[in-house]
């Protein structure tokens, strides 16, 4: 149709099949599937355990250029393939994505669930609270963080006799350790089976972990843009005794239990990671762990359900997984592991599933493989890299775009000298891809002001560059339709075997050539530099046993520098790391270059004003 209509008028248009019946067309058993109305269900994760001997299909990434504020499209294009894949190809196929947060829905950017003929229906249960699973992350998150702060405030006022008196009569009634205090006490070296038998000392060492309230690094979360929570003092009331702290809250999908659900394989290894997260240190300097503080299990419990995929569809019916949301910039930006190990199980051996992975490549892709296949172990056959003529123009020096205006006609009009001064950044990422030796098809991603001998100019530069195909896709406007050239690329280039796939560094090596190679080979940095700050902790990390884990950098994607406004591809520039952190249970080490927040706020003119529900008919307006 054209001209195209608005995103949610074409959502709105398809009325999707019944969610039973698409999850019997991919093979699910009635028993593997729990119902959340009519257009979507979680998945169990015993499919896992049925289809243990089952060949997987083939494993697709998503990935892009440097973003730029006029928007590349990798959501719709990974939706785009999956239709073209299934609907005229005729493959078993799965898109597998993450759960957008409700901050940028209501903020400046909207929805996430693709965009024109290739999206994933409904847009309104996809962009909002879905089956509940942010909601999980956040009740988790939020009951560490309040017994944390409990668990401050219960040692710093009671005597270690005051300890006693509480702590043995409530053991003595259940006459056994639970496995949590267990646990506690091998931990001390306290040899002892019966509480009965525990010393006033001994009682005072198992209760008191002696938390450094300046060394607390566990955040309350939130999954709404509140600027105000960046920085807040907590405690204030009179009950608290003037045990208060500064506090800063961060958006749930920025948190580390959100990592965890998109990296656990398991409910175990879920639990594993968990226990291990740490909240604090205390006075002496030893990590304290969610497990110290005894709430592994009450954690698991709040996200038992959280764990299983859901599934949706897209307009042409494709089976759609949606699971985990971790943003990218700050965490490492992929939807979870079992979704693609569930997907890749049900396509089988002839089959695609098409994830996706924030950013350019230098962030989310690299993330990807560095972090989330190695958490898996599943290797990828292929990237998508999703390129535009604009995308190209504004890193080949093309004006700003200022929000709210028309675009210039640099963007409008034919520019060949601008796309072919951008491909250089085009350049840079095919070139990142290759060097974890799989190939790299490019997608064009078609937009109606783009013209042939533009497209041709990235076809000719991206295959003198090492790509194994560059295709225009025309699934915006067409659907699945549109992107049959890229599937045939695609199916093309899985006809490969993924032997060849490598990861960028190993783990033994240390936390700061572990950043180095990153910054290099992926950035084109010349020199990385680290703040007396980092130093120590790296130091720190590495003294505590934390240094084998892998890198989740946290810095700008909308340069490969460190620097925003930098566009294109520079080369021998300096990153400045000034911060670091540890998510110990997701399992990754994050250094920051220059300003992440890790809470958004709402713009002066937020998407929630043209936001609305139809009371008569129950619709809701102005999603997009
Ligand atoms: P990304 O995943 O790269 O952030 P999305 O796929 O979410 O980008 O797309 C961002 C927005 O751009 C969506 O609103 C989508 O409708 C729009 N869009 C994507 N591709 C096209 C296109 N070819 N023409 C016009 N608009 C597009």
């Amino acid at each position: 149709q054209s001209p195209v209509p608005s995103d949610i008028e074409i959502s709105r248009s398809q009325e999707p099949k019944n969610i039973s019946v698409l999850a019997n067309e991919v093979g699910l058993l009635p028993g593997e599937v729990s119902l959340y109305g009519t257009r979507k269900a979680k998945i169990s994760l015993n499919v896992l355990d049925r289809l243990k001997d089952q060949e997987v299909g083939k494993y697709v990434v998503v990935a892009g250029i440097t973003p730029t504020p006029l928007g590349e499209g990798k959501s719709t294009t990974m939706i785009g393939l999956a239709q073209a894949l299934t609907g005229h190809r005729d493959k078993n196929a799965f898109a597998t994505m993450r759960q957008p947060s409700q901050g940028p829905t209501f903020g400046i950017k909207g929805g996430a669930a693709g965009g024109g003929y290739s999206q994933v229906i409904p847009m309104e249960d996809f962009n909002l609270h879905l089956t509940g699973d942010i909601h999980a992350v956040t009740a988790a998150n939020n009951l560490l963080a309040a017994q944390l702060d409990a668990r401050m405030f219960h040692e710093a006022t009671q005597t270690d006799q005051a300890l006693y008196d509480r702590l043995v009569p409530t053991m003595r009634g259940e006459r056994k350790f639970s496995a949590i205090q267990l646990r506690r006490l091998e931990r001390l070296g306290i040899n002892k089976t019966d509480p009965n038998s525990l010393t006033v000392e001994e009682i005072s060492k198992f209760a008191r972990l002696n938390i450094d309230p300046n060394k607390v690094v566990w955040q309350r979360v939130m999954d709404i843009n509140d600027r105000y929570l960046r920085k807040i003092t907590i405690g204030q009331s009179p009950t608290e005794k003037n045990f208060t702290r500064v506090e800063s809250f961060s958006i749930s999908v920025a948190s580390e239990i959100m990592a965890i659900l998109a990296l656990a394989t398991s409910l175990e290894d879920m639990k594993n990671r968990m226990a291990r997260m740490v909240v604090a240190f205390s006075r002496n300097g030893t990590p304290i762990t969610a497990d110290d503080l005894g709430m592994t299990g009450a954690l698991m419990v709040l996200m038992k359900d959280a764990i299983e995929p859901t599934m949706m569809q897209t307009l042409e019916g494709t089976p759609v997984l949606v699971h985990a949301g971790p943003f990218a910039n700050i965490a490492h930006g992929c939807n979870s592991v079992l979704a693609d190990q569930i997907a890749l199980k049900l396509v089988g051996k002839d089959g695609y599933v098409v994830t996706e992975a924030g950013f350019g490549s230098d962030i989310g892709m690299e993330k990807f493989f560095n972090i989330k296949c190695r958490a898996s172990g599943m290797k990828p056959n292929a990237v998508v890299l999703v390129a535009t003529v604009r995308a190209l123009k504004m890193h080949g020096g093309g004006p700003a775009v200022v929000s709210g205006s028309p675009l210039k006609d640099e963007y409008t009009q034919e520019n060949l000298t601008l796309v072919k001064e951008g491909l250089c950044n085009l350049i840079r990422h095919i070139e990142n891809v290759r060097k974890y030796g799989i190939p790299v098809i490019v997608a064009i991603n078609a937009h109606k002001n783009d013209t042939e001998a533009e497209h041709e100019l990235i076809k000719k530069g991206a295959i003198e560059n090492g790509a194994f195909a560059c295709v225009t896709s025309n699934h915006w406007a067409e659907g699945g339709k549109g992107a049959v050239d890229l599937a045939d690329a695609l199916i093309e280039a899985c006809k490969q075997p993924n032997s060849d796939f490598k990861f960028l560094y190993e783990l033994d090596l240390s936390i700061e050539e572990k950043i180095n190679r990153i910054a290099k080979e992926m950035y084109g940095a010349g020199n990385v530099e680290f703040s007396q700050k980092v130093r120590e902790t790296m130091r720190l990390y590495a003294e505590k046993g934390y240094s084998k884990l892998p890198i989740c950098m946290a810095k700008t994607s909308a340069s490969l520098t460190g620097d925003p406004n930098i566009k294109g591809a520079p080369n021998g520039f300096r990153i400045f790391v000034n911060d670091m952190f540890l998510s110990a249970g997701a399992g990754f080490i994050v250094p920051l270059v220059g300003e992440i927040s890790r809470m958004p706020g709402l713009p002066t003119r937020p998407a929630i004003f043209d936001i609305d529900l139809n009371t008569e008919t129950g619709e809701m307006i102005g999603l997009f």
